[in-house]
C-alpha cells in the first residue's frame, strides 16, 4: 500500500511540475540536482539526456556554459552560468530566497532560489523575455506619440516639471510654447486623413530636428505641438521661435502634392506670466488663442489682461450657441428716411441679445465673438428669416434692410438662403436690402463678387454698410455693383464741427452722385447735422434723429406712415 501511494505520489508530482510554466530544478545539499521539470530544459535549450544522471551544480552550471558556447551568439553571455553560482553564496549566507532577472542570450529570465529543508535549495525560472518586451512597448507608447514619435503629453508634463524646478533653483526662466497648425481639419477634409497624417509626421520631424540641446518638442494633441526653452535672454526664446517658425515655410509634399501649412504659435514664460506649470501652459494656449485669431501675428506672447477677457469670450461663446433656443434674441427696427420728403423708406433690421445673467450684450460685443465662434451662422440665418417674416406685415413699398457678416458670405451658401427665405415669406425681393462692410470684400475678392452678383440677380439690393472706416477703396465701388452707400457714423458726429469730417461726406455724396448710387447717412442726431446732409445733397438719412432702433409691430410701422387704422 505504502508502494501504491508513493507511485501515486510521484505521478502527481510528476503531472504538477510538467503543468508548471516555470522551469524547476530541486538540489540537495551536495549541490546535486535532482530534479528537474521540462521547462527547465525547455528555457535553456538543454536536452533531457544530459539531466538523466544526478548532476552537481557545477555540472548544470558546466551544461549550460557548453550550451552556450555552442551556439555562437551567446558566447559572450555567460549569465545563466552565473544564475547558479552568483546567487547561491548569497541564499546561504542569508538564508533567505534570493531572487531577480538575468539576460541568457537574448532572452530575459527571471529566477528564485529557495532554501529547503535538507540544507539544498531549488530554483525556479522564467522567461520574461516576451513580458519585458510588451512593458517596454507601453512603456514607450506612453511616453511617446505613435503618428511622429515625438514626446507625448505625458512626457511633456513630466518634462514641464523637472524644467520648471531647474529653472526656480537656478533662478533662470522657462519658455512654454504651444503650436497649432492654422486649416488642418480642412487638409483632413479635402485631401483625405493619410495626407492630414503625413503633414503631421513631417512637421514633427522638421520640429525635432529643429530643437537643439536642452530644448524640448512634442506633440499633444490632433494638429498641436509644444516646445519647451530654458533661458535667461529673451533673445534665445527669439531665436528658438524663428527656428521653430521656419520648419512651417516649406511646402509639405503630399503624394504629387505641395501642401502648404501655416501655424500660430502661443508662449508664456516663467515667472514672468505663471507660479507654476499648470498656469503656464493655460497662458500659453491664451496667447495661442489669440495668435489664432489675428490676421497679422503667427507668434502671441501672453498678456497679463488676455486672461479676463478670453475667459469671458469663451463663456459667452459658449452661451451665444444656446441664445436662439431659448429666445433669449430679438429685433429691433430703426427706420431709414428720405432726406428731402421725409418719407420713412424702410428699416434696418438690428438685433439685440439678452443674456439670462448678464442682461442686454450689445451686439458690437456680442457679433464679433460668434463671429469667431461660428454661432453667426445660425443666427445670421435667423435674423434673416425674422426680418423678412416681420416686413411682410408692413406696407408694400417699405424695404427692410439686413447686416450680414463677412463670415456668412464666406461660410454660407447665402444665395441659397435669400432665395428660400424669400419664397417662405413671400417678401418681394426689392424690398429685401442686405448691408455688409468692406471687409466681406478684402478676403475672397472673387467669390465675394460672385456672391453679390448672384444676390443682384434674385432682384434685392446690396448696400455698402460703414463706408469710410477701414479699408475704403474706390476700387471697392467700382468693381462691386453696390445699390447704395453708407456713410458711417462716426463722420456725421463731427460733421457739425470739423470740416475735414464735412468734407468727407460731402466728397461721398458725389461719389455717390458719379456713381449713380444713393447715399445714406447713419447716425444723424441733431437738426443742425441733417441741414448739413441737406445742404451736401445726402439722399437718406437714419439717426436718433428720426428714431431709436425698437421693437416694432405691423400695425406700429402702418401707423407711422400714416396708413394705420
Ligand atoms: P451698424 O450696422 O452700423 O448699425 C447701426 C448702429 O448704429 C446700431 O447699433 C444703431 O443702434 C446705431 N445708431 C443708429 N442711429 C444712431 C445715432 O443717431 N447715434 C448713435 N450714436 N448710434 C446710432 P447697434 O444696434 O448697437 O449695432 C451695432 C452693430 O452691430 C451694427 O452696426 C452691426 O454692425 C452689428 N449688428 C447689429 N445687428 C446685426 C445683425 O443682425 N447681424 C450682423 N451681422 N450684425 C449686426
Ligand atoms: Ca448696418
Ligand atoms: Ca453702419
Amino acid at each position: 500500500r505504502a508502494l501504491l501511494k508513493l507511485e501515486r505520489a510521484s505521478r502527481n508530482l510528476d503531472m504538477a511540475l510538467r503543468a508548471m510554466t516555470q522551469g524547476l530544478a530541486l538540489f540537495d545539499a551536495q549541490y546535486r540536482l535532482l530534479l528537474v521539470n521540462e521547462r527547465f530544459l525547455e528555457i535553456f535549450d538543454l536536452s533531457e539526456d544530459a539531466f538523466r544522471a544526478k548532476l552537481s551544480a557545477q555540472d548544470v552550471e558546466d551544461l549550460i556554459a557548453k550550451q552556450i558556447a555552442a551556439t555562437p551568439d551567446l558566447k559572450h553571455h555567460f549569465a545563466a552560468v552565473e544564475l547558479f553560482g552568483r546567487h547561491l553564496g548569497r541564499l546561504f549566507t542569508q538564508a533567505e530566497p534570493v531572487s531577480g532577472e538575468d539576460t541568457f542570450g537574448d532572452r530575459i529570465i527571471s529566477f528564485t532560489h529557495v532554501i529547503t529543508g535538507e540544507g539544498g535549495w531549488v530554483t525556479t525560472v522564467e522567461d520574461v523575455t516576451e513580458r519585458r518586451a510588451q512593458e517596454a512597448r507601453l512603456a514607450y507608447l506612453s511616453r511617446f506619440d505613435a503618428l511622429t514619435g515625438l514626446p507625448n503629453r505625458a512626457q511633456f508634463n513630466d518634462r514641464l516639471s523637472l524644467d520648471l524646478a531647474w529653472a526656480a533653483d537656478n533662478g533662470i526662466k522657462l519658455a512654454a510654447i504651444g503650436l497649432d497648425l492654422n486649416q488642418f481639419k480642412e487638409i483632413n477634409d479635402q485631401r483625405g486623413h493619410s495626407a492630414g497624417d503625413a503633414v503631421l509626421v513631417e512637421i514633427g520631424r522638421r520640429l525635432e530636428s529643429a530643437a537643439q540641446d536642452g530644448e524640448f518638442v512634442g506633440r499633444i494633441g490632433g494638429d498641436e505641438y509644444c516646445a519647451l526653452k530654458k533661458f535667461r535672454l529673451q533673445t534665445e526664446v527669439g531665436e528658438f521661435l524663428g527656428r521653430l517658425e521656419r520648419c512651417f515655410q516649406a511646402p509639405i509634399r503630399v503624394e504629387e502634392n505641395d501642401i502648404s501649412v501655416s501655424v500660430s504659435i502661443g508662449v508664456a514664460i516663467y515667472p514672468d506670466d505663471a507660479v507654476d506649470a499648470e498656469q503656464l501652459v493655460n497662458n500659453a494656449d491664451l496667447a495661442k488663442y489669440r495668435a489664432k485669431r489675428s490676421v497679422t501675428q503667427n507668434v502671441c506672447f501672453y498678456e497679463a489682461d488676455m486672461d479676463e477677457a478670453s475667459r469671458e469670450r469663451r463663456t459667452m461663446a459658449r452661451d451665444l450657441w444656446d441664445a436662439l433656443e431659448r429666445e433669449e434674441c430679438h429685433l429691433t427696427y430703426q427706420v431709414q428716411k428720405n432726406i428731402r420728403s421725409r418719407e420713412t423708406i424702410g428699416y434696418e433690421a438690428l438685433i439685440r441679445w439678452t443674456h439670462p445673467m448678464r442682461g442686454a450684450i450689445p451686439p458690437d460685443v456680442f457679433i464679433p465673438i460668434a463671429e469667431e465662434c461660428g454661432a453667426i451662422l445660425p443666427i445670421g440665418r435667423w435674423v434673416l428669416k425674422r426680418a423678412c417674416a416681420d416686413a411682410v406685415a408692413w406696407s408694400d413699398d417699405l424695404r427692410v434692410a439686413v447686416n450680414l457678416s463677412p463670415v456668412q458670405i464666406a461660410n454660407d451658401d447665402i444665395v441659397k438662403l435669400v432665395h428660400e427665405t424669400l419664397l417662405e415669406s413671400g417678401l418681394a425681393p426689392q424690398r429685401l436690402e442686405l448691408e455688409i462692410t468692406e471687409s466681406t470684400i478684402i478676403g475672397d475678392k472673387a467669390h465675394a463678387l460672385h456672391v453679390l452678383r448672384q444676390l443682384n440677380a434674385l432682384g434685392i439690393t446690396v448696400a455698402l454698410d460703414d463706408f469710410g472706416t477701414g479699408y475704403s477703396s474706390l476700387d471697392t465701388l467700382n468693381s462691386f455693383p453696390f445699390d447704395k452707400i453708407k456713410i458711417d457714423r462716426s463722420f456725421l458726429s463731427e460733421a457739425e464741427e470739423t470740416e475735414d469730417s464735412r468734407a468727407i461726406v460731402k466728397a461721398v455724396v458725389a461719389l455717390g452722385r458719379s456713381l449713380d448710387v444713393p447715399v445714406l447717412a447713419e447716425g444723424v442726431e441733431t437738426a443742425g447735422q441733417l441741414s448739413i446732409l441737406e445742404e451736401e445733397g445726402c439722399q437718406e438719412a437714419q439717426g436718433f434723429l428720426f428714431g431709436r432702433p425698437a421693437r416694432l409691430t405691423g400695425e406700429e410701422v402702418l401707423k407711422s406712415i400714416g396708413r394705420g387704422a
